[in-house]
């Protein structure tokens, strides 16, 4: 028993190495080398919601990197979103075999970037199946609805928000909004041609009006129906509707888990951060996730780690990351109280947002990813038969999962170290 505890704990601490580096990634970016767009083997950046950098890569890049691909005593998958950044600390380089190297450690490992996926020689129409469709991860098929959200209309939008004006400088396809049947051809022709598709993913800014979109959503269900008898997992990022009976409806027509998201924990700042969710209503959004958790049996419910501690005056100068840590985590807090699942996103701008840049501290994501993993799988929430909080372990634009494992395995260690120290009292006796 005490050499599998040996051997766990030395697979334990090379996991938790690659998850640190997963978070200095999310915190910094990636620079790429000349040659990485040469090989043209691997599945390339969309600009779907979000930039991740002011300026864009001057080569193509991977959307997803693998950093860790399982191991028989850890069989997870840590992967991290290709976030660009000319300035960063790490970068990607092609010398027999991809490879991440940070030059101001010395720090080397070898990365497999995710493999092409061909959705850019589909069509659906005149479109590319790539403008409607994204691959994230190996197994999620991504939609975003609408670039366009109500709330840019009358400046109403989230603060660090940018998925309208990215839409308008990096136009992949000319309607904002995607006509509800190209979506659905574009979701059959994806499952038919890639195998490894597991999740349907879709998010929206919000169209007319918050019933509206959830309808749109609902047409998406009805029109995908043959798809879910093929065990597909459907899951929605919106905010709620008015009506919250059109929840019931989104169950129906085959959605299984609905995120709903708060992004910003503290009321006061909700306020300022989130005008827009804020006219819809703080408390308002506690009750449709009370409502949606109730509906789907659980609730999903994001933050924007790095803006939790912002000042009322968004300055970005006086960010601090352990005031950042124990913001965020007293949102975590909070949503678990209420027996939400809180999930969260790392922050990050191409300066098009009205917060602008903000430093995250890579370590300090770290040390606020294991406490979340703690935090969430001590409160027994998430079924144990439940691998991961959300998808498999493919989450690659945030540490959720990998957050969760951390805590999933310390707990084997220590089950292992009660195991041997049992087995040595029966010796003893
Ligand atoms: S709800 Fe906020 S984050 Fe979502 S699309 Fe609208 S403005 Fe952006």
């Amino acid at each position: 028993m005490s050499e599998i505890r040996h051997d766990l704990m030395q697979e334990y601490k090379h996991f938790e190495f690659i998850v640190r580096i997963k978070a200095d990634l999310l915190a910094k970016g990636i620079r790429v080398n000349q040659n990485v767009g040469k090989r043209k083997d691997f599945n390339k950046k969309q600009i779907h919601p979000y930039q991740h950098y002011a300026t864009l890569h001057p080569v193509d890049i991977p959307e997803d990197l693998v950093l860790y691909s399982g191991s028989i005593l850890i069989p997870e998958i840590i992967m991290t979103k290709f976030r660009y950044n000319p300035d960063s600390d790490w970068q990607m380089d092609d010398e027999n075999g991809y490879k991440l190297r940070n030059d101001r450690t010395g720090v080397e490992i070898p990365v497999e970037p995710t493999p092409q996926t061909g959705f850019d020689q589909h069509f659906i129409g005149e479109l590319p199946l790539s403008s409607i469709v994204q691959k994230l991860g190996t197994d999620v098929a991504g939609v975003v609805l609408s670039n366009w959200c109500f709330y840019f209309q009358n400046n109403h939008e989230c603060r660090f928000c940018e998925i309208f004006p990215t839409y308008q400088s990096q136009k992949t396809i000319n309607k904002v909004q995607k006509p509800i049947e190209q979506v659905v051809e574009g979701l059959k022709l994806a499952f038919q041609i890639d195998s490894h598709l597991k999740h349907v993913l879709i998010t929206s800014g919000n169209m007319i009006s918050y019933d509206h979109t959830v309808r749109e959503y609902i047409k998406i269900g009805e029109g995908i129906k043959e798809l879910k008898k093929k065990n597909i997992n459907f899951q929605a990022i919106l905010m709620p509707p008015e009506n919250f009976l059109l929840m019931d409806e989104m169950r129906n027509v085959g959605f299984h888990r609905v995120c709903m998201n708060l992004e910003v924990f503290d009321p006061q700042l909700f306020e300022i951060i989130t005008p827009g969710k804020a006219a819809y209503g703080y408390q308002r959004l506690f009750e449709a996730l009370d409502y949606a958790s109730k509906v789907f049996d659980i609730a999903y419910s994001s933050i924007v780690y790095g803006i939790q501690s912002l000042s009322p005056d968004l300055d970005v100068t006086k960010w601090d990351p352990a005031k950042e840590n124990q913001k965020a985590l007293a949102g975590v807090d909070g949503l678990l109280e209420k027996k939400i699942i809180p999930l969260f996103t790392v922050y990050h701008t191409s300066e098009r947002n009205a917060i602008g840049l903000i430093r995250i501290d890579g370590e300090a994501l770290f040390a606020f990813t294991s406490e979340y993993g703690q935090k969430v799988f001590s409160s027994g929430i998430i079924e144990e038969s439940q691998n991961s909080i959300s998808f498999d372990s493919t989450s690659p634009n945030d540490l959720i999962n990998d957050g969760y494992s951390l805590a999933k395995y310390q707990k084997e260690i220590a089950d292992l170290e009660t195991f041997s120290m049992d087995d040595q009292k029966v010796i003893r006796k």
